[in-house]
């Protein structure tokens, strides 16, 4: 049996940014995790700064990351539902909050291979086999892997994914949903410049989001009934490149060499308590949302970066007050911002006039009333108390 300070579970981006983060204050950590993490995923995640300024604290940028990303400068709502209650497109534009970008749009086959390497610089322990079984008692956790070997901590950090099952071994259960939905992820060059605009066209069957990447190239994040997405993935390139020219009404210019693409089911998930029995859950082990406004792993990061605050200079960081401050802290956060999605998605879905003529006067009034609009730009880009230390500005 092999003993460590920390064992995180898990190597996607939010496993091995709190591997990163842990392992930099001195601790010494485990990482199970059979593989890399998947470094063939074809999406682009766009990371707001405070997620920046803790790839900062990582070492990671700007380094070699930033030439390959691109800067979010605007954002851009338009509604594009065909409804009676036509709303106004809305921008925007971070210099009304002082700040020069929202963030950096980063494909994930460039974010994960990046922390893992710097997880190794950091002298994480990486077992290379997946958590096969998690028992927890008054003051350890032990993680047996599948390849039968045995590690032990005072704490564990779930980041093992939506079908978590270090959150089983806490006892957490779950609130979890299927959307009537499928989200195609993939890319594409375009004649037409981008300005460093992304562009949500809210149509009926959920969002399609253009996030600009580097030159004349975006990424495309297009949610749809599932047999719709099924028949998209189907399409050959030339013929998908047809459906994004209509999608996007040639506001990009002529579209391009489409990159590997992908669906992802849409679900919504939240766990009933992010913390027991020595474990800490983090990512999408402790909450699942649709792609929209950007909001899913910039929630894993303070996860991440939440846990290694509480858990500094503490003699035993799985103690009950560290798990309890971190529920407490990361409920306020994830819960809220999960209710705004899932009623922005469904107000797309629902068809109900009343919704739709909702919808409309809250656009508009973002649209024309600068406070409303600066306030919502400010809570898109992380919330406005308790941001973990190394997420906050100098
Ligand atoms: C189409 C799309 C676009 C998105 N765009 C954005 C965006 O622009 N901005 C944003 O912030 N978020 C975005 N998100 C959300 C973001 O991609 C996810 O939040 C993030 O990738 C989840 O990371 P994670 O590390 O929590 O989970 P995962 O990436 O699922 O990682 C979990 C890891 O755990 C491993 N694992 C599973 N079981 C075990 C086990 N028993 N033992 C050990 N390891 C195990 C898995 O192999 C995997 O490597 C998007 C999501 C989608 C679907």
């Amino acid at each position: 049996m092999s003993e460590f300070d920390v064992i995180v579970a898990g190597a996607g981006p939010a496993g091995l940014s709190a591997a990163c983060l842990l392992a930099l204050d001195g601790r010494r950590v485990a990482l199970v995790a059979r593989d890399k993490g998947d470094a063939s995923d074809p999406r682009t995640v766009a990371l707001m700064q405070p997620s920046i300024r803790l790839l900062m604290h990582l070492g990671l940028w700007p380094g070699t990351l930033k030439s390959q990303t691109q800067a979010l400068l605007k954002l851009r709502l338009v509604d594009d539902t065909g409804s009676m209650f036509k709303a106004p497109a809305i921008t925007f534009d971070p210099a009304e909050l002082g700040e020069e970008a929202f963030g950096w749009n980063f494909p994930l086959g460039l974010l994960i291979p990046a922390l893992h390497a710097r997880a190794q610089e950091l002298g994480v322990t990486i077992t290379g086999s997946d958590a096969a079984l998690a028992v927890t008692s008054s003051n350890s956790v032990s993680v047996t892997t599948a390849a039968g070997e045995r590690i032990e901590a005072r704490v564990a950090l779930a980041a093992d994914g939506r079908n978590s099952i270090m959150r089983e071994a806490a006892g957490i259960k779950i609130n979890g949903w299927a959307y009537d939905q499928s989200a195609l992820a993939t890319s594409f060059d375009h004649s037409g410049r981008h300005d460093g605009i992304s562009t949500e066209y809210h149509k009926g069957a959920g969002p399609f989001t253009t996030v600009p990447m580097p030159g004349n190239r975006s990424s495309l994040v297009w949610m749809e009934r599932p047999a719709r997405a099924a028949a998209l993935m189907a399409l050959s390139d030339d013929e998908l490149a047809t459906e994004i020219q209509i999608g996007t009404h040639g506001e990009l210019g002529r579209i391009s060499n489409i990159g590997p693409r992908k669906l992802f089911p849409m679900q919504g998930l939240v766990a009933r308590d992010f913390a027991r029995n020595r474990i800490i859950l983090i990512g999408e082990a402790a909450h699942v949302v649709p792609p929209i406004g950007a909001q899913g792993l910039n929630m894993s990061l303070r996860d991440a970066a939440q846990a290694a605050d509480l858990m500094e200079g503490e003699d035993d960081p799985g103690q009950a007050s560290v798990l309890a401050e971190y529920d407490a802290l990361r409920r306020r956060d994830v819960q809220p911002r999960q209710q705004v999605i899932d009623l922005m998605n469904r107000s797309l879905l629902s068809g109900f006039v009343a919704m739709e003529a909702g919808r409309a006067a809250g656009m508009a009034l973002l649209s024309q009333f600068g406070p409303l609009r600066r306030a919502v730009m400010s809570y898109g880009l992380a919330p406005t108390a308790n941001l973990p230390r190394r997420m906050r500005a100098a």
